[in-house]
């Protein structure tokens, strides 16, 4: 490993992970490359190099590497794990490919904290001269209060916008909330700009009263966490007029204790609502889809939707359970796989034609909004409310 100072580390970009990496990287006077946002670009790259069975987040966690190796970075950090999954030896992959391709670099394989907090320290030690235990610990403590308050603006930004009374209100008050977030630096700075970021985000004109349905999102982490993965499957949905609650969170995937602080249902329970169904751990967040589902359709969710990478192992025997699922619990369940090929338009048909379903069941098979705009030949992903509302 290169001495601390001409460290220019880089990780995979996936959500808002960069906004909490940002300022842990920065206490610790680390300089930390933003891998560029990933695109149409970073996933070619991906495919281009990375092997043709991996699953879709490899390819473009390589691509986004290549870019960043591109930019300067000369040092990569990624997470580590284990089994069942094949995500314990996607870092081991990725370093083999990029070396082949010539490039010279550092690798750092952060391990997961259960798996020893000593080697864990010893990771983040070799980024900065001299940092203790009790440093670096004050240290993760702010950032992560910092990354869960960003968490937290999502997480409300997704719920508020069902009822926005003008489009786009939300989107641009989460903008300015989190432009507001990343400028606080101390704890009681943080706390307080949490405070006031979430307000911007309460303050956006809502219409209440308004119906709306309401889906919960399940999934493999990497697809539910980073949008260009999905299609931004949230802001589609969200701009049907659709309430969603997420069950996978930046801060609650890497927090150690896995309590699940931002989605609010600690992890044990969701293993407990599961185990009905499936009673171990198959990797990945495939036995946390099952108890997520249950979980949502006891709170009388409409709908829930599993995104899938094409053969990922975990969430492929949820999907084979899913229909047993629904059937004990009456929630319908709409599966979506990705991969390199899968188109947008198609995507959001079928989202389009789910939403149908669910105001169907809710309302006895009445004609809803969205089959009304689609009728009039319009783009319901581009109505604001009032004008779908019109359109039936
Ligand atoms: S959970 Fe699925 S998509 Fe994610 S790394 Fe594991 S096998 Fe691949």
């Amino acid at each position: 490993m290169r001495p601390p100072d001409q460290i220019k580390i880089t990780t995979p970009h996936m959500g808002n992970l960069h906004l909490l990496l940002d300022d842990l990287f920065g206490r610790l006077g680390v300089e930390y490359i933003k891998p560029p946002k990933s695109s149409t670009k970073t996933l070619e790259l991906g495919i281009k190099h990375g092997p043709e069975f991996a699953c879709l987040p490899l390819k473009i966690n390589l691509g986004n590497f290549i870019q960043a190796l591109d930019k300067g970075a000369n040092t990569i950090a990624m997470a580590g794990g284990h089994g069942p999954c094949r995500f314990g030896y996607y870092g081991i992959v990725e370093e083999r490919i990029l070396r082949d391709l010539g490039y010279e670099f550092d690798f750092m394989m952060l391990e997961p904290f259960s798996d020893g907090a000593w080697a864990f320290y010893r990771s983040f030690a070799s980024l900065s001269a001299g940092l203790s235990i009790r440093r670096l610990w004050k240290i993760l403590k702010v950032s992560f209060a910092k990354g869960r308050a960003f968490d937290q603006l999502r997480k409300r930004a997704l719920m508020v916008r069902a009822y926005e009374a003008n489009c786009g209100d939300t989107r641009r008050a989460l903008k300015q909330a989190e432009k507001m977030l990343a400028a606080a630096v101390t704890a009681a700075e943080i706390e307080a700009a949490a405070r006031e970021s979430l307000g911007l985000i309460e303050s956006v004109d809502q219409e209440r009263e308004r119906d709306v349905l309401k889906v919960g999102i399940v999934g493999e982490f990497y697809l539910l966490l980073e949008p260009f993965s999905n299609f931004d499957l949230e802001d589609i949905l969200g701009n049907m007029g659709v309430y969603l609650e997420r069950c996978v969170w930046v801060t609650d995937w890497i927090a150690p204790r896995r309590d699940n602080k931002i989605f609010g249902f600690p992890k044990r329970m969701i293993e407990e609502k599961a185990a009905p169904f499936l009673s171990h751990n198959v990797g990945g967040e495939g036995r946390e889809t099952i108890g997520n589902t249950v979980l949502f359709a006891e709170r009388g969710f409409d709908g829930v939707i599993q995104l899938l990478p094409f053969g990922c192992m975990p969430e492929n025997i949820a999907a084979s359970i899913l229909p047993m699922l629904q059937q004990k619990h009456d929630i319908p369940v709409l599966t979506l796989t990705f991969d390199e090929q899968t188109g947008r338009a198609g995507m959001v048909t079928r989202l389009e034609a789910f939403v149908d379903l669910l105001w169907a069941r809710r309302n006895g098979g009445a004609v809803s909004a969205i089959e009304g705009a689609k009728m009039q030949n319009r783009e319901p992903e581009t109505l604001c409310h009032e004008c779908k509302a019109k359109a039936v």
